[in-house]
């Protein structure tokens, strides 16, 4: 399949499409696991996203499978592709071989975070040899790379959990774009209040970084108490009251998962949010429906 590395940097998507529709995938840890994720993105790339992001193991441990996913995206499927990167516990000469990979790869967007620290050392804390915070690993790749890369940052609609709170939130993520990246893409969300507020809250600072909601379907109500508890995502009142009841019963739990998605992302669009970030859980369905639903038939943009 023809495929022109230039065109996937997503600086250039964005230039083209007011709105995007993409996909977010996590490696597997055993090759068995590799190999169905290799058929489930056979049916995601045939959605036909913008892009698809693939996330980084904590720690970096699925380092080589990330950056496997990605290139196995663009190369067999012609779809852009974006790796997560994080910089917590590595050094920064390591960090420089690991960019150096990755641009061997061919590979030219990047998210790049700080990450949170190894469940085994919690109270791990970087040392003059690390990055201490994403900003400075942002700056990095920006200084090394230039315009060669599209730099996305991670943005916290409620602040990130650390942060004293949303406004220094916002001068936090204003600092990542002012070392370098190119746009944001947000922490889960279910109040769109949050995320809307977040936007103006950025502009106000003088950001004008396109800001893409990250959009989680719920499919496991229990999982993702867990996942909420961990990231400081608010699970609204709403979203108890329709998926509590549903606790057991997985399929109602699905039907409502994908009503309740397609009401939001359909909100973010007709607010004004620049397009869809889809944690797909590796799930075709109910990736699918979504999409589908909330997509112009003509196209993306
Ligand atoms: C869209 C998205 C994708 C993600 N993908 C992954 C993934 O693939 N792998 C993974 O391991 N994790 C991932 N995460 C989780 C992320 O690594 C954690 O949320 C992590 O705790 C923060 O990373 P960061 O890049 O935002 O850190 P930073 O921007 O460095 O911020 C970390 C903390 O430091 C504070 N801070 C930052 N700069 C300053 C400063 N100059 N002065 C004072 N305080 C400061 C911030 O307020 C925050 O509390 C993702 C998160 C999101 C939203």
């Amino acid at each position: 399949m023809g495929y022109n590395a230039r065109m996937s940097l997503l600086t250039e998507i964005f230039r083209n499409k007011a709105r995007t529709f993409s996909l977010e995938v996590f490696p597997a840890k055993t090759p068995e696991g590799h190999a169905k994720l290799l058929e489930t993105l056979k049916g995601l790339c045939a959605l036909k996203p913008d892009f698809i992001s693939c996330t980084y193991g904590a720690g970096g441990g699925s380092r080589e499978r990330t950056l496997e996913v990605v290139q196995h995206i663009e190369s067999v499927h012609g779809i852009a592709a974006m790796a997560h990167l994080t910089c917590v516990s590595h050094t920064r000469s390591e960090m420089t071989a690991i960019l150096d990979d990755i641009r061997g790869r061919g590979i030219s967007n990047i998210l790049a975070m700080r990450g949170d620290p190894p469940k085994e050392q919690p109270d791990w804390k970087p040392g003059p040899e690390h990055f201490k915070y994403s900003s400075e690993l942002v700056a990095y790749i920006r200084g090394r790379y230039q315009g060669d890369v599209a730099i996305g940052v991670a943005g916290f609609p409620e602040g990130h959990p650390l942060a004293a709170d949303r406004e220094a939130d916002a001068r936090v993520l204003r600092e990542k774009v002012r070392s370098g990246a190119d746009f944001v893409i947000t922490q889960l969300f279910f109040d769109n209040k949050d995320y809307f507020d977040y936007v103006e809250r950025l502009r106000r600072l003088g950001v004008q970084a396109r800001v893409i909601p990250g959009v989680l379907p719920v499919t496991d109500y229990a999982a993702l108490l867990r996942f909420c508890a961990l990231c400081g995502a608010t699970v609204t009142p709403e979203v108890r009251g329709i998926f509590e009841p549903l606790a057991g019963d997985p399929q109602a739990t699905l039907k409502a998962g994908i009503a309740y998605a397609i009401r939001q992302c359909r909100a973010l669009l007709e607010g004004g949010a620049p397009g869809i970030h889809l944690y797909t859980l590796n799930r075709i369905h109910p990736t699918d429906a979504i999409l589908g639903a909330i997509r112009p038939p003509t196209g993306s943009s």
